[in-house]
């Protein structure tokens, strides 16, 4: 974290500006979100490219210990649908613990801390992660980070060549990489994937048998009402670069294909992505009249306030990035102190 942001959390954490926010900011609760679950790390041992990504077993226990503590209740989507229809029932403040896309440590990290607190969490499965067909290129290219002092990408006719020594140069290069990755053409993407994994000798397979949640992991957390399995697209692609019968497709296929395997309703959608970029007016409207779901949410920060009633399809949320483990910035997020200063103080965020 930057200089700046440290020395900001230390003001609002210090003086009473929170105080302030949360009667006004603070909403009826909270949906987290959070993607891979990790050991925990001893500081310094190995550098971490995805941090951002993933949040240490420890600090997730902790969020749910604190959270209780402070009087909010952990609730599912199911209940926090159900209140937001009955503005009357449950009088406590909530928070809703949700994971995108379908780590596999959702279950062997996550899920035994869930049912050590009997507390309710939800998993957004993107169908492609259990379904092997997912290249999760950005661990490979993490690793192949760590392990070369520099790698070369060829781009089009060109040479490129990036340091990685260092763990500066290290980060320098991912982010280079990564947005070489992200704005490939599908087919440019699946020749950088070869081209990398030809050169530094991985399998992207290995990746996604490593990484993802299988069918069977899925079919045996969905046995467990503490746990919420909801949509998240067959392929995690973004909904607004394809046509509206593609969008569709991929949104419903996913919702068929989860239900057919765990033999149970899926409810809850949250969009690839989720930010302005990816996913406005249109995506929000084909989800709602699919009249398939109760809840969609997005990427985009806030607290649920009751008026959220009529934007069921486009609830706000708020990730606890691993790089930020500290209860007194996730305090800063609960209150919406954060929220509000990142939305220039407007409180019910949609769209
Ligand atoms: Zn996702």
């Amino acid at each position: 974290m930057s200089g700046f942001k440290n020395k900001l959390i230390n003001f609002l954490s210090v003086f009473p500006i929170k105080f302030l926010f949360r009667p006004i900011y603070g909403g009826e609760g909270s949906i987290l979100f959070f993607h891979k679950v990790v050991e925990n790390k001893r500081s310094g041992e190995r550098v971490s490219l995805m941090e951002a990504n993933e949040i240490e077993v420890d600090f997730l226990e902790k969020i749910i210990l604190y959270v209780r503590k402070n009087g909010y209740q952990i609730i599912s989507l199911d209940e926090m649908s159900a209140r937001l229809d009955n503005p009357g029932k449950g009088k406590s403040k909530f928070v809703v613990f949700t994971f995108d896309d379908g780590y596999i440590d959702n279950y062997t990290l996550a899920y035994p801390v869930f049912k050590k607190h009997q507390a309710p969490f939800t998993i957004y499965l993107t169908n492609c992660f259990p379904n092997r067909s997912a290249k999760i290129w950005w661990y490979m290219l993490e690793d192949i980070l760590l392990e070369q002092e520099e790698i070369s990408i060829r781009v089009r006719d060109e040479l490129r060549n990036f340091r990685c020594k260092k763990p500066k140069e290290m980060e320098t290069a991912f982010v280079a990489i990564r947005d070489l990755f992200i704005n490939a053409s599908p087919n440019d993407q699946l020749e950088l994937i070869d081209q990398l994994a030809g050169k530094y000798n991985k399998s992207i397979m290995a990746y996604v048998e490593a990484e993802a949640l299988s069918w069977n992991e899925i079919e045996k957390l969905s046995s467990d009402p503490l746990v919420t399995l909801a949509g998240h697209t067959m392929n995690h692609i973004t909904l607004n670069k394809v046509n509206s019968e593609e969008a569709l497709a991929e949104i419903m296929d996913s919702k068929v294909e989860i239900e057919s395997k765990i033999q149970q309703e899926v409810f809850h959608f949250a969009y690839p992505f989720g930010t302005r970029n990816e996913v406005n007016e249109p995506e929000v409207a084909l989800v709602a009249e699919s009249g398939a779901f109760k809840t969609a949410t997005t990427t985009r920060m806030g607290n649920i306030f009751k008026s959220h009633v009529s934007a069921k399809f486009a609830l706000p949320r708020i990730q606890v990035l691993g790089s930020q483990q500290k209860l007194a910035i996730l305090d800063l997020y609960l209150s919406g102190t954060l929220p509000a200063i990142k939305n220039k103080l407007k409180r019910v965020v949609t769209l």
